[in-house]
């Protein structure tokens, strides 16, 4: 009987450690997800160049008509090509396109918003 309910005790143990174990784990997700919804909603950078607060713009290299193009006709243009276009990928300000966005809650985008 001693052995069955020590037995019971340590399951239950095993159930409540693994059970906070996945609270954690959810609560690192969440925590992800809304800091990835923060960094990238409204004013959540500004520009150091222009001062002008919002989201940065994905800026792509070269033309993606071009870029089928070459893969239809050649495949390893077509894939020097994609490589290029994807290295020279950059995220920049809307207004004058320069890739010096800065968070808004960093310390120097703090003091740009207050500038501002
Ligand atoms: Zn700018």
């Amino acid at each position: 009987m001693g052995i069955d309910i020590a037995a019971a005790k340590k399951e239950k143990e095993r159930k409540i450690a693994q059970e906070k174990k996945k609270q954690a784990r959810d609560k690192k997700i969440q925590a992800g997800i809304e800091g990835f919804k923060k960094g990238y909603r409204g004013t959540s950078h500004i520009c150091t160049m222009c001062g002008r607060p919002g989201r940065p713009k994905r800026f792509i290299s070269g033309n993606i008509l071009l870029e089928i193009f070459l893969w239809c006709l050649f495949l390893l243009p077509g894939l020097i090509y994609s490589i290029w276009r994807h290295m020279s990928t950059f995220y920049g300000c809307p207004d004058c396109g320069t890739p010096t966005m800065v968070r808004s809650d960093s310390p120097v985008g703090k003091k740009l918003m207050a500038e501002s």
